[in-house]
């Protein structure tokens, strides 16, 4: 078990060592910081990052600095680093490693491990796990420095291969014989270097431009949809010139909210069944027809024309014929799109505009009634109401949302209106993401955030209130408790009188989460003390809480996707019905 790579700095030398090199590195490639869960043999390495001057903010657990990582990626287009340590810790972070390669979120988790020539040989290691052979399903590369010469090396690949074309996730295993090598201190800085344009401008070919232009001329209703694409490209610019010159309508996707502002007439939001299933040609830009846009088929208008902005090639065609692919990167495209028009106009009728916006009317009047009912016990729409009230008043705030209900209704009830403000289940529509986000996003940015979660949801990550009171970070979290998954009023079909595997702590105060570490809790029942405590939370800028307390039958058994769910052929479940909340239109994805 001797360990021949490691040299014993002498006096008098001038050395720099692994850890120091490796900060150094990061540093060099803009990367300003670093989330994660400290332990052997990675301790050291955080703490000489801290002291030259990399930040970093310890979690509680490697998904949550993941994902605090990757909301990084997202709102700055730049990497940071979550750090982990040998096997548990490293398994802890690849499912938020693999949800931020599928959502396009760029993110570098480098993964402290064991001795490699006892791992390899199954000696029995402490800790031990070839761990960068298993990264490599679960992001876009894997490496592993093996030598301190190619820490430079490693981080410039990491660089562009996180950041460029679909963003995404890369690991760095970085095992203790690498960690405990040291190096000449004048060669080591010699030999750093930052990456050389790791997000590269691609632009699509004039070809495909022009003939997206005469598609969209020859239309009769164009739509466009934005995705959270958009919102990684920071089109926005480009994005809201192209609809004022145009009057093209558009749908956002949910994280593309804000790109263009949601109070803007050429919104389709509330009239997405309308927009989907009368659009002729659409023009989608950065959003994949996957599930959520039920794969460019049910719902869609047959004869649909679709115009793919995409940087990802393989991307092309995935579920679908495409009438005109334009393979390059948003910011490029729009631009390339804007100058093209005035060659070739391109204006969306009165008439299709008219009855979007008319459609759109109607259904934001039924939406108001529900959202101002006053009722309590309180239902979701009732509550998120009420923090809309207060977000309209705090437009710079971030949003960070998670949950069944708690995710569908708060996005459809409140409106973004900056890019990249909104952060939630994404892709996958998972849960256990939107902590670890709101933390990212505090740090990042330096922002208000303001997390909204559903009991269930919050639960996954709920202990890092704690570290949003230790690092003071202006994070309000607003749990709206329904006392289940899904809801709360399920019952135990057997007969030991257990509760239900949907039911959760009903008699529950999740506020006091946040007061066991010195931030401020409040326990709301009514849609005015939603509205007058949210507000005060969000004011103070301080690590709060608002426990939002609805009724157990509010809610939907898997809200709006329970169409998802296999429904069993026999037994009660066959033949109940539990719902609540009727679909309102706008609601679906
Ligand atoms: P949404 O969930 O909002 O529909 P998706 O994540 O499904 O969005 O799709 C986003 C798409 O945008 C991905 O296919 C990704 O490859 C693409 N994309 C990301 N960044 C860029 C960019 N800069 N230029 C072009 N396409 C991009
Ligand atoms: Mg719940």
């Amino acid at each position: 078990m001797t360990d021949e790579t490691t040299t014993t700095p002498v006096q008098g030398q001038n050395l720099t060592d692994s850890p120091h090199y490796l900060a150094q590195a990061l540093m060099a490639n803009g990367i300003k910081n670093m989330y994660g869960v400290v332990g052997i043999p990675v301790t050291d390495f955080a703490r000489i990052a801290q002291g030259m001057g990399m930040r970093y903010i310890g979690m509680r657990h490697e998904e949550d600095a993941v994902n605090a990582a990757a909301a990084e990626g997202f709102l700055t287009g730049k990497p940071a680093v979550a750090l982990t340590v040998s096997a548990p810790g490293f398994l802890n972070g690849l499912a938020a490693m693999l949800e931020a390669t599928t959502n396009g979120f760029p993110v570098i988790m480098i993964g402290g491990s064991s001795s490699r020539n006892v791992v390899d040989m199954h000696e029995g290691e402490y800790e031990g796990l070839d761990q960068m052979s298993y990264a490599k399903a679960f992001c876009k590369e894997s490496f592993r420095i093996d030598k301190i010469e190619d820490i430079p090396l490693a981080v410039a690949r990491a660089m562009h291969i996180a950041c460029s074309g679909r963003p995404g996730a890369v690991y760095i295993d970085f095992p203790d014989d690498a960690v405990a090598q040291t190096m000449d201190k004048d060669e080591a800085a010699a030999k750093l270097w930052t990456a050389n344009q790791p997000a590269p401008v691609m632009p699509p070919a004039q070809a495909s431009i022009d003939e997206a232009l005469k598609l969209l001329s020859e239309a009769k209703n164009p739509l466009m949809l934005v995705g959270k694409g958009a919102a990684l490209a920071q089109a926005e610019n480009e994005l809201q010139e192209f609809v004022k010159k145009t009057d093209i309508p558009f749908q956002p996707m949910s994280m593309a909210k804000g790109v263009i502002p949601d109070d803007d007439p050429h919104n389709t939001a509330s009239a997405r069944s309308l927009a989907l299933r009368s659009a002729d040609v659409v023009l989608l830009v950065g959003a994949r027809l996957n599930w959520m846009l039920n794969f460019g088929e049910k719902g869609w208008n047959p004869d649909v024309k679709f115009i793919q902005i995409e940087i990802d090639p393989n991307e092309i065609e995935n579920t679908r014929p495409i009438a005109c692919p334009i393979v390059g990167d948003i910011k490029s495209a729009m631009a390339m799109l804007n100058a093209g028009l005035e060659k070739t106009p391109v204006k969306a009728s009165a008439e299709w505009l008219g009855a979007i916006q008319s459609e759109s009317q109607k259904n934001d009047e039924k939406f108001a009634a529900r959202i101002n009912s006053g009722k309590v016990p309180m239902g979701h729409y009732d509550a998120l109401g009420a923090i809309k009230k207060v977000y309209d008043q705090n437009k710079d705030v971030i949003l960070t949302n998670e949950g069944a209900n708690t995710l569908d209704d708060c996005r459809n009830i409140i409106d973004i209106y900056q890019p990249r403000h909104r952060l939630d289940c994404g892709t996958w529509g998972v849960m256990g993401c939107a902590v670890g986000y709101s933390i990212g996003a505090a740090v990042a940015t330096g922002k208000k955030v303001l997390y909204i979660g559903g009991d269930s949801g919050f639960g996954f990550d709920g202990m890092e209130v704690e570290v949003a009171c230790r690092y003071n970070l202006p994070i309000t979290f607003v749990v709206l408790n329904n006392g289940g998954i899904y809801r709360g009023d399920f019952e135990n079909l057997g007969k030991d009188g257990d509760p239900s595997p949907l039911t959760l702590s009903y008699d529950a105060h999740y506020e006091k989460m946040i007061e066991a570490f010195g931030g401020k809790g409040y326990y709301a029942t009514t849609p005015d003390e939603v509205e007058q405590m949210v507000g005060e939370a969000i004011a103070s800028g301080k690590p709060s809480f608002v426990h939002v307390q609805l009724a157990d039958y509010a809610g939907k058994e898997s809200g709006h996707i329970s169409n998802l769910n296999p429904k069993p052929v026999v037994g009660p479940l066959a033949t109940s019905e539990v719902t609540a909340d009727p679909y309102i239109e706008g609601a679906h994805m």
